[in-house]
């Protein structure tokens, strides 16, 4: 399988070399050349298999000439064998319309370790391969950072610096960092947004000198291979539900348009998916767009759902590359004028091809309490903010009432007690794996977010290039 820019001038390359670039040369994202195809009968044959097989069977075609089936099968048992739950990701019933498919049983609490577990194993089987050496530099809402530095700690030939916004993760999510004590991870809090630690990476990755001297790459999940780990579970989910034969629309608490962006390369692939709700707090930047064309920045409000505190979804360019035709030089032009003015309208060929599959909605505080005291009243379910603003959103949907409505549990409740329970009156506990979390010691540096700050600390920790 080849891939390509969404910005139409970085070369087509194989999955191994986009995996280790994470962002195209052009400053796109790597697509697949073209969707591979699964048929009712392909589907159906994945009726009844593990998680580890399921993902298998997904996985293979992207993979294909850079993994056998088998190096795959390898990387997925390490990778999965983690969790903590043996379906991995479980469905669980609310009534009788509406499932929730809990992603939250890897190591550190969220849906973000489904795919940062797989990408730790596909970094260290490529570079011994290379015998090459990386330098992990991402920003973080919150999970992304724990999940991906406990994917890739201790890990001889990568090293890892972690930007989040000081103050606005939870404890558990800045504790789940900075207590890891590995030679090879450091954490850095930015005094400002996530917006801004994310600026200060891509401008770090926009320095083509300094990107290439200590060979950076990104785990954010402008990554290909993290959209492709979580497409397993959408086919794994409906799957169960019934397909081939029986539509399944799924709800989908979104921040930086991953996660929802999977369901839709589900859906190209071939599974009866009816529906995808990509459910905001009120950053609603993907919702405007969606409902209206209006894809404008606005300033990022703190909410109780700090991993969707966004107002620039990276992989929403995914979209409109693809939904809109593909036109790699126009979409350069398109984002080129986004970066200058914080806003653009999207073409009629975008809105069009979005509008078949998605739809939208903004949740707000009230209806995120809401949602977590039905989830809890109505199927004794305890579900963190970020799962309820996912299903405030589903509970919404205009839909035939016999096609099922699977939400993504993102988050494990435990991760963020302190909303969960002003709504439910319930504290949840962290799961007894966890439990010395508090007691262990952090380290991390405190810097001001400036390039100048942030590269230099890389700059004097980092292994340069040979
Ligand atoms: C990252 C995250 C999200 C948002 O996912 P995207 O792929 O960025 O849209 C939602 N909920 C939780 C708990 C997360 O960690």
């Amino acid at each position: 399988m080849q891939y390509v820019s969404t910005r139409g001038s970085a070369p087509a390359l194989g999955f191994e070399d986009v995996t280790l670039a994470g962002l195209a040369s052009d400053g796109g994202l790597y697509l697949p050349e073209r969707w591979p195809g699964f048929s009712p009968g392909d589907i159906r044959a994945l009726a009844g298999l593990s998680y580890v097989e399921t993902a298998v069977r997904v996985m293979a075609p992207f993979v294909a000439g850079s993994l056998s089936p088998e190096e795959l099968r390898d990387l997925c048992e390490a990778a999965y064998g983690r969790f903590s739950h043996d379906a991995v990701t479980p469905l669980v019933q609310l009534d009788h319309r509406h499932w929730m498919l809990e992603l939250f049983h890897g190591p550190t609490l969220a849906f973000k370790d489904v795919a940062l577990q797989l990408l730790g194993q596909l970094f260290e089987r490529f570079l011994s391969r290379r015998d090459d050496h990386l330098t992990i530099v991402g920003a973080t809402s919150g999970d992304t950072g724990s999940a991906a530095i406990d994917a890739v700690a201790g890990r001889e030939k990568i090293d890892i610096f972690m930007l989040h916004p000081d103050g606005r993760v939870s404890d558990v999510q800045r504790r789940q960092m900075t207590t890891v004590r590995a030679p090879n991870v450091y954490n850095i809090a930015i005094d400002g947004s996530f917006d801004d630690a994310q600026a200060l990476v891509k401008a770090m990755f926009n320095d083509a000198g300094f990107s290439r001297r200590f060979n950076l790459s990104a785990v954010n999940s402008i990554n290909w291979a993290r959209l492709m780990a979580q497409v397993v579970y959408y086919f794994y989910a409906a799957v169960r539900l019934g397909a081939p034969e029986r539509e399944v629309a799924f709800s989908v608490p979104t921040g930086n348009f991953g996660d929802v962006f999977a369901g839709y390369v589900a859906a190209q692939m071939g599974l009866p998916v009816a529906k995808l709700m990509v459910a905001t707090n009120v950053n609603d930047i993907l919702h405007r767009a969606l409902s209206e064309g209006d894809y404008s920045q606005g300033q990022v409000m703190p909410t109780a759902t700090p991993s969707m505190d966004i107002q620039v979804s990276s992989n929403f360019e995914r979209l409109l590359f693809d939904a809109g035709g593909r036109d790699g030089k126009a979409l350069a032009d398109q984002m080129r004028g986004f970066e200058a003015d914080k806003a653009m309208c999207l073409t009629n060929a975008q809105r069009d091809g979005a509008s078949r599959l998605f739809t939208s909605a903004r949740v707000d505080a009230d209806g995120m309490t809401m949602a977590m005291r039905w989830a809890y009243d109505a199927a004794g379910q305890v579900v963190d903010p970020h799962s309820a603003v996912g299903l405030a959103a589903a509970r919404g949907l205009d839909l035939d009432p016999s096609i099922p409505v699977v939400t993504l549990a993102t988050a494990h409740a435990a991760k963020f007690p302190d909303a969960v329970e002003r709504a439910t009156g319930t504290r949840p506990a962290l799961p007894s794996r966890m439990g010395d979390l508090f007691a262990r010691e952090e380290s991390y540096a405190k810097l001001p977010c400036t390039f100048e700050a942030v590269t230099a600390y890389v700059a004097e920790r980092a292994t340069p290039q040979r």
